[in-house]
């Protein structure tokens, strides 16, 4: 396995593919048999260090004076690159995760129009002039804030790469990136048409390891001025406690439960095909997956049987079947989904999906689970559970519907389904969420919608244009001339 024909096992530090430090490495597994894929740099302290220096250089000299416009067309440049080389960006991304190919090379895509989106926008980030006293001409300068880092998970992993790196460097940043353990094939690739690309030296940097070493180390160090993580609620707070440390600003998108609210008056059959795969794209394992469906109890049955019907049809198998669903990125992440499926013994399981015959032994398979009884303090109603599980939850009107959608830690996706537009207008303000879709769900994850949480979910705002702002700091100049 051979990503773009570079070799696994390095990190990309300074502009070089580099073996780590300490000589160690780490075991890729292929999600969807078991196999080994290829070994991956088990990166250190050390490298984190070489690579948070070679970022800082970079940013001091080459990548410090290039101009918005230069910025813009080094971006251009890389999503010609992952353009070019779609399918194999696409197999990797689905043999490493899991994902079947269809929705990997939708990530590819994706990918390729966050850079474009970030190329677009490079040169049109500015600063205001503020009215003040007579005398005086103030104004402010949007600047970059030096070094960033950024941990990323494995479930997107050029979805993220794309919102994160595209939008930092766009904004005059030098990266440092700490892909996930499970998967991090497609972000050797993006480093590597990064030096296709030549950016200079230094300006993205990527060292696989594990969290607790390379991760921990990255949001530890004194010459990082900014980190964004996607992840886990429990590191999520571990990174802000690291970043409190050096009084380093973060960006945290940290999953949730999201809800979708059916209402007596919705088109039932439109929103069938979006209440289901919200929750089954990448077999449940996103973080704006919708796990919670609230139907008003005139439609619950007819909901509940044309959900079921669904589901029913739905299939998980190997990744690159390009089936409903892959399987779930590692057996460790399966047994976290078994172990919370034993919680709900209790509930009414109203529909299973197949496991595909032919799917290996050695797979982490789990077929798709639809629940209904729910009540909204059980716990598959309240936590995160990062596979194909989704629940059914009857209310009775508008106030118990917000109630009920708000009734978790979380806030970073809702829906509600309605004809009404007084109503609409209201649950658009009432839920408690960092984006709310009206009549649909994701609105096709367009790059250029603002996207992040709050309470559990997090804080900061990625992709548009907002992640420009976050990426920079603001400078007040005020000027006295008389
Ligand atoms: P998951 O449980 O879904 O794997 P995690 O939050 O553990 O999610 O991992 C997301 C990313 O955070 C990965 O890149 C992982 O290596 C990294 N990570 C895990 N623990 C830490 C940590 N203590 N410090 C920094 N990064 C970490």
């Amino acid at each position: 396995m051979k990503p773009l024909g570079i070799d696994p096992q390095h990190c990309l530090i300074d502009g070089e593919w580099v073996s780590p430090a300490n000589g160690e490495y780490l075991q890729l597994v292929n999600p969807s048999d078991g196999t080994h894929l290829c070994e991956i740099a088990r990166g250190s302290a050390e490298d984190i260090a070489r690579a948070v220096s070679a970022a800082r250089k970079a940013y001091d000299t080459e990548w410090g004076a290039t101009t918005a416009l230069q910025r813009s067309r080094y971006l251009a440049r890389l999503k010609d690159l992952i353009l070019q080389n779609t399918d194999e960006l696409a197999r990797l991304e689905s043999i490493d995760v899991g994902k079947p190919l269809t929705q990997a090379r939708a990530d590819v895509i994706a990918l390729a129009r966050y850079m474009e989106f970030y190329a677009g926008a490079a040169d049109k980030l500015h600063g205001q002039t503020i009215p003040y006293l007579d005398g005086y001409t103030v104004y402010t300068l949007r600047e970059p804030h030096g070094v960033t880092g950024h941990i990323i998970p494995w479930n997107y992993p050029m979805q993220i790469i794309g919102r994160s790196i595209g939008a930092s460097l766009a904004a005059g940043n030098a990266c440092v990136l700490k892909p996930a353990e499970e998967a991090c094939l497609t972000a050797l690739a993006f480093a590597e048409l990064a030096r296709q690309a030549e950016l200079p030296a230094g300006t993205l940097n990527v060292v696989p390891g594990l969290g607790a070493e390379a991760g921990a180390a990255l949001t530890r160090s004194k010459g990082v001025d900014h980190i964004s993580f996607t992840g886990s609620v429990n590191v999520g707070k571990e990174i802000q406690r690291n970043a409190a440390e050096n009084i380093v600003p973060v960006t945290l998108e940290l999953g949730g439960k999201s809800p979708q609210v059916v209402f007596d008056d919705a088109d039932v059959d439109a929103a069938i095909p979006f209440l289901v795969n919200a929750g089954i794209q990448n077999a449940g394992q996103t973080c704006s997956a919708s796990s919670r469906i609230l139907v008003h109890k005139s439609r619950y049955d007819e909901v509940t049987e044309k959900m079921a019907a669904r589901y029913s049809s739905l299939v998980a198998g190997p990744a690159l079947k390009d089936l409903d669903l892959g399987p779930l990125v590692s057996q460790r992440q399966k047994q976290i989904v078994e172990d919370y499926l034993k919680q709900g013994a209790d509930l009414q399981t109203v529909a299973v999906g197949s496991i595909h015959p032919e799917a290996p032994e050695g797979g982490a398979y789990t077929a798709p689970v639809l629940f209904a009884g729910t009540q909204s303090d059980h716990i598959l109603a309240q936590q995160e559970i990062f596979g194909p599980v989704q629940m059914l939850l009857p209310f009775h009107d508008e106030d118990e519907a917000v109630t009920l959608a708000n009734a978790t830690d979380f806030g970073l996706v809702a829906s509600c389904w309605t004809r009404d537009g007084a109503r609409q207008m209201r649950m658009a303000k009432k839920l408690r969420s960092g984006q709310v879709f009206i009549n649909n769900y994701g609105a096709g994850g367009g790059v250029e919608l603002p996207f992040g949480g709050s309470g559990l979910s997090g804080h900061g705002r990625e992709k548009g244009f907002e992640a420009l702002y976050g990426f920079t700091t603001l400078k007040t100049v005020a000027a006295l001339h008389g």
